[in-house]
């Protein structure tokens, strides 16, 4: 009806400081009550052109500013979206399915946090030098922005992974056309209408909204962005590597991961219990960090599974705006159809399920009846081999298994195609070290999770990724160095 597609939300791409309408338009649903809500640009090669055409004019005049007067711009930037982190954080919730408090309390914040944290770390870099006295030679290097940047995201953390990529690729100078997720491109739109008022010139940040096999391979082809950072899974990466291979992209790829928990039976179990729940049930298990296997030790694996079980069926699930609620919608019917799956699948292969999808009652408020909800689910009697112990579910759903030695689990715990993320519980201070350094995986917690200083590498080994990003990665990803010789 008229009345109900007046009340639509209706994007526009951002290209060379203006909103653009686009020729086609893509549903985009509201997770939490199954209704269309948004129509987002099905943008193509002619939208990507004309982004990185902006792009490419932006370049010169960006990349000649001083890193001071980028990071000033990149600060007000910063406070801007601050200023609104309470918008940005209910469009969030309303976009993605995850619980308002989960976007006040980390998406946003992070967000904001992103073009701080590189606003500061683009004046602190410096290049190397050295010496060959004898025969009166100086090296040194310097490092230069590399042109137009591709960005490309998923929808688990939508403003929160972009403005990730965003923040170091302007920050080193370069310009950029981004590419959020179909499924979740609202806070990058409204990131878009603050651009200028922050002092970022037109051009410099560009947004073409649309599908990935579209826009984003679009992006992927084209001939003048010579990088391309993405985020997201396995098999798409897959794709971005084939399609690019002819131009000899630099590639940053971050992706899945089948990430495990280790719990020795000397853990302390009052921190160990709340924060493995939280790995493996925040944002409804969305998140590439998330724990899906938890290996504990037989001594206390009756224990712990009983505690962990009993603390998961207090998750409560519901309208994600409501901020008594501990679990939002997943993002997509089909993705809430996959995830049972797996569920369906350990018990056809004997394994027991013991609280959430198929033995919990889903009480749901009237209004999100048809949202995409699903319970922590906790299943055990699982074999390694099984499916839902080697590919990654991302939903609020994880397997614990028993192990007996120190050797036999690091192991299995490798025994994946993904090296992402793991967390070892223990007070043995030489086995945490142990077993943190034997493991296949580019980060490792101990007796924590998700404790993340943005200085350090991030990524993953395996099929969890190429590259890292932090601080000195994603400088020296988004720049290009160049050894000079200077002789007397
Ligand atoms: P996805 O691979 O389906 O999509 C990610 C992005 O790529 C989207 O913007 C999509 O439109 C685009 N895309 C899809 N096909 C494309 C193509 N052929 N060419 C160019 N772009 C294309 O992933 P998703 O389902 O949105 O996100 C979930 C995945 O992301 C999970 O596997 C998760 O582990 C991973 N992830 C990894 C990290 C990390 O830092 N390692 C962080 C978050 C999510």
């Amino acid at each position: 009806t008229m009345a109900h597609s007046k009340a639509l939300l209706v994007l526009e791409n951002f290209i060379a400081g203006k909103f653009v309408p686009c020729s086609s338009y893509i549903d985009s649903y509201n997770p939490s009550t199954g209704d269309v809500y948004c129509r987002v640009p099905d943008s193509g090669k002619e939208e990507v052109e004309a982004a990185v055409k902006a792009a490419k004019n932006a370049f010169p005049i960006w990349s000649s500013k001083s890193p001071l007067e980028r990071s000033q711009i990149l600060n007000k930037l910063a406070d801007l979206i601050e200023h609104d982190l309470e918008a940005f954080a209910q469009a969030e919730s309303k976009d993605q399915g995850k619980t308002i408090t989960f976007a006040r309390t980390v998406d946003i914040p992070r967000a904001v946090y992103n073009f701080r944290f590189f606003a500061s770390s683009i004046l602190h870099h410096t290049t190397e030098c050295t010496e060959m006295a004898t025969i009166g030679c100086v090296h040194y290097t310097s490092r230069a922005p590399v042109g137009v940047a591709g960005l490309i995201s998923p929808w688990n953390l939508p403003l929160y992974l972009l403005t990730w990529k965003i923040a170091p690729a302007i920050a080193c100078g370069n310009t950029v056309v981004a590419k959020p997720s179909e499924m979740t491109s609202v806070t990058a739109w409204m990131m878009c209408k603050l651009l200028e008022k922050a002092g970022v010139p037109h051009g410099v940040v560009n947004v073409v909204f649309g599908t990935g096999a579209k826009a984003g391979e679009a992006l992927v082809c084209h001939p003048d962005v010579p990088l391309i950072s993405f985020t997201g899974s396995t098999l798409t990466a897959q794709r971005i590597v084939e399609k690019s291979a002819p131009h000899c992209k630099r590639l940053s790829l971050e992706l899945g991961g089948k990430n495990p928990a280790i719990v020795f039976d000397d853990a302390d179990l009052s921190q160990c219990i709340p924060t493995t729940l939280r790995s493996s049930f925040a944002n409804q298990g969305e998140i590439c960090l998330c724990t899906s296997r938890i290996f504990v030790q037989r001594g206390i694996y009756s224990e712990f599974l009983k505690r962990f079980v009993a603390e998961a069926k207090k998750w409560k699930a519901g309208n994600p705006s409501d901020p008594t609620v501990d679990v939002g919608a997943l993002i997509s019917k089909e993705h809430l159809e996959k995830v049972r799956s797996y569920v369906k699948k350990a018990q056809a292969e004997g394994a027991r399920v013991h609280c959430g999808e198929g033995v919990d009652p889903l009480a749901l408020p009237t209004g999100n009846q048809k949202g995409y909800f699903m319970l922590p689910t906790v299943i055990a009697e699982v074999k390694d081999e099984s499916c839902c112990m080697q590919e990654e579910i991302f939903g609020p759903v994880t397997c614990v298994v028993e192990f007996d030695t120190e050797e036999e689990v690091i192991e299995r715990a490798n025994r994946v195609k993904y090296g992402l993320a793991a967390t070892v519980w223990s007070s043995n201070v030489g086995r945490v070290h142990r077993v943190a350094q034997r493991l296949q995986s580019g980060l490792v917690w101990t007796n924590c999770w998700l404790v993340r200083d943005l200085n350090l590498p991030f990524g993953g080994m395996k099929a969890s990724g190429i590259g890292r990003e932090g601080a000195k990665d994603s400088y020296e990803f988004f720049t290009e160095v160049k050894t000079i010789t200077i002789k007397h």
